[in-house]
């Protein structure tokens, strides 16, 4: 089986309308990538499936929808106006700017954790162990500076009533700032959980890795709300819900790890991710914080709103706790295409790339191939029925070899042929991406498998 890297994922993707550059015909952006017609689907059922489990399947979970531009005291009250910021230095040879924590994890191949440095303790690292840059390999680095991640805009239409204002770093504190909103509207009683999807930004700088790390990305959070004291086991439990979900879509448990954090920040009580194996090694995939009742604390101080849950049983007011879980739609999209991509060689000798992930994420769940063009009118009448439940795709070009390869390649669990037999008797073959074996079923059977094999 051939080794799957991020090169090969990047020339399927580009050619099976996944996932483009960013304003290609511009000559690209740097870290911004655009989704195609395959890959928006992908993507959105990747976002569905997380949603169905960390909402509509949980207990005492609500959504929210939060606007990205917020009051900017929420990002005072959040402290990332003064400390969400990264060490940068600049390569003085070929001008390019790196992360210096990271530049050390990668000269030590992750034995060296640099989020246990100061400053300082990074510039001696990179001195003395000649960590060079990995654009040009010179070794002529400026001192570390910090470099606040937030995205800067303002608003108002004269110079005098402009306000910074903050392209949201992250989702949560949408989640935060409507805590009160979320309980007294659905009179959830503690603990319960408020999730919500949506765009983060982040002047993220160091390059590469496709959408492992871009400026503009997807966040996919739920923030569980709960009594100290019971915050230990709701962790425990957030931990092995984030994995399951993760083996449930279809990823080998060897390809995933807990990472618990050597350094926590000073609110924190406890921080872990998961991290999965990429082409290009071990790296984050989630987040799950114990973030005791900081947040919470920090907007009530800031707005000067009591943000105190009264307890309909005791009576007592306390602020709650939060176990966050946090993961990247992208990352997870980058995860689950390497997971599910393979290059087989079938027993004629030829090849196949195929995507083998779990139907729920295929962005078409079957493709409607008449044998023939001359059958294209029982099959677009299938294809009607079916598109009233189901994406689905149609393609009479080419051979049926290379169609059924097409759809291998995005991930089409299943191909219906329509063949001189379903003029006779009303039956069509259907192929399964994975075994390639085929069956035939009447079409009257069609949507209710796909029901079946499609469900998450
Ligand atoms: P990293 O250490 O990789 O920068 P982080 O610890 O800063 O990540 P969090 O702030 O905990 O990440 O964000 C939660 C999740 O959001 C991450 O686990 C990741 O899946 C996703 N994420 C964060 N930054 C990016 C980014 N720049 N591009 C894509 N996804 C991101």
């Amino acid at each position: 089986m051939a080794e799957v890297t991020m090169d090969k994922l990047v020339a399927l993707c580009k050619a099976r309308g996944i996932i483009f550059a960013g304003s290609e015909i511009y000559g690209g952006m740097g870290n911004t990538w655009d989704y195609g017609p395959v890959g928006v689907e992908i993507k959105n059922n990747i976002k569905r499936a997380w949603w169905k489990r960390f909402v509509h399947e949980s207990e005492n979970s609500f959504g929210v929808d939060a606007a990205i531009l917020m009051n900017s005291r929420v990002w005072e009250a959040s402290g990332h106006t003064t400390s969400f910021s990264d060490p940068k230095m600049d390569c003085k040879k070929c001008k390019t700017r790196h992360r210096a924590d990271n530049l050390i994890e990668n000269h030590s191949k992750g034995k060296v954790n640099p989020d246990l440095m100061t400053n300082e303790e990074m510039e001696k690292y990179i001195r003395e162990h000649e960590v060079h840059c990995p654009v040009c390999g010179g070794f002529d680095w400026t001192p570390i500076r910090t470099f606040n991640l937030m995205f800067e805009t303002s608003r108002g239409v004269t110079d005098e009533s402009q306000n910074k204002i903050y392209l949201r770093p992250e989702t949560a504190q949408g989640e935060f700032v409507n805590f009160l909103n979320v309980q007294r509207t659905t009179r959830a009683k503690v603990p319960f959980g408020i999730a919500q999807i949506g765009k983060a930004f982040r002047n993220e700088i160091t390059p590469g890795n496709f959408i492992f790390r871009t400026i503009e990305f997807e966040q996919m959070e739920h923030q569980w709300f709960c009594k100290e004291g019971t915050d230990g086991e709701y962790y425990e439990q957030f931990k092995k819900k984030a994995m399951d979900f993760l083996v449930d879509l279809g990823f080998k448990q060897e390809h995933l790890r807990f990472h618990d954090h050597d350094k926590l920040a000073h609110y924190a009580k406890a921080a872990c991710d998961i991290q999965y194996l990429y082409p290009m090694g071990w790296q984050e995939l989630n987040g799950i914080h114990n973030r005791t009742d900081y947040d919470l604390s920090r907007h009530q101080e800031y707005s000067g709103k009591s943000l105190q849950y009264v307890d309909p049983v005791d009576g007592s007011r306390y602020i709650p706790y939060v176990i966050e879980y946090s993961i990247g739609a992208d990352r997870l999209m980058l995860a689950v295409l390497s997971e599910a991509y393979e290059e087989e060689t079938l027993p004629n000798g030829e090849m196949r790339g195929v995507l083998h992930f779990h139907p729920a994420i295929a962005a078409y769940k079957a493709a409607v191939l008449p044998l023939q063009k001359n059958l294209s009118e029982p099959a677009k009448e299938l294809l009607k029925t079916l598109k009233k439940r189901f994406s689905v795709i149609y393609d009479e070009a080419g051979s049926i070899g290379k169609r059924y390869r097409r759809q291998d390649e995005i991930g089409t669990p299943y191909c219906i042929t329509i063949d001189f037999d379903t003029l006779e008797n009303g039956t069509v073959t259907v192929r399964d991406r994975d075994s390639m074996e085929q069956i035939r079923l009447h079409t009257s059977e069609v949507a209710s498998f796909l029901d079946e094999k499609c469900a998450f």
